[in-house]
């Protein structure tokens, strides 16, 4: 299961002739392809791959290392008959349900992580500074930052379903806190994703003029839920 969500420059240069859309279709194909195809590598090995595969796409053509360049934050998992694996980099949120209904969220909280001596690779730090503008790590060009998301393997018994999510979804418990993460879960497990959906985008219809809630921040954001029952 895959969700990326394309990040929306700020309005200037890219350095890139193509679009968002144009990035995140190529990263998502070569994710759903590698996912199948490699199962032999971790989803880290497979996400920094996808990215390689889709800078080279565009490396002749693009300036590959401005700041602004495509990238999309990224939800990943995986399953066969015995595991679980998953992957989560950036603002996107996994949520996963054991057996006895316990809902586990998986979140890249990047700042509660110290940096790892391991991962001060010359290519990390370029990569670094240029998430820093945009205030967190993203899939864009460099493959190094694939070693930055949070990952890990759950025994197949041990995930009865599992939900993926884009920030614009998660707003309903992180930004208007109608209810924590097993009860996102549950909205979606018995109204099923569109619900959730249609009740943060009247959520942020009724906030649009006092902003309690979104504050700053756009009143709209892309809002996508997978759901999956193993
Ligand atoms: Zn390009």
């Amino acid at each position: 299961m895959i969700v990326l969500d394309g990040v929306t420059p700020p309005s200037g240069g890219t350095g890139c002739l193509h679009s968002v859309p144009w990035f995140t279709a190529r990263l998502g194909g070569a994710l759903t392809e590698l996912t199948v195809s490699v199962r032999d590598l971790t989803l880290s090995e497979i996400l920094a791959r996808a990215i390689r595969r889709t800078a080279d796409v565009h490396a002749d053509t693009c300036e590959l290392s401005h700041p602004r360049t495509p990238q999309a934050t990224v939800a990943l998992t995986r399953w066969s008959a015995t595991e679980v694996e998953y992957l989560v980099l950036s603002d996107a949120a996994l949520l996963l349900r054991g057996p006895d209904g316990t809902v586990t969220p998986v979140l890249d909280d990047r700042l509660a992580r110290l940096p790892r001596s391991a991962l001060a690779t010359d290519a990390l730090v370029d990569a670094n500074l240029r998430n820093k503008e945009g205030g967190f790590f993203t899939a864009a060009a460099d493959p190094a930052v694939a070693a930055r998301a949070v990952t890990g393997t759950l025994p197949r018994q041990e995930v009865r379903a599992l939900a993926a999510l884009t920030d614009g979804a998660t707003r309903w418990t992180e930004t208007f806190r109608e209810g924590d993460w097993t009860a996102l879960f549950d909205l979606v497990a018995k109204e099923g994703a569109r619900s959730l959906v249609e009740r943060v985008r009247e959520l942020e219809t009724a906030d649009r003029e006092e902003r309690a809630f979104l504050g700053r921040g756009k009143t709209h954001d892309d809002a996508t839920v997978a759901y999956v029952e193993l």
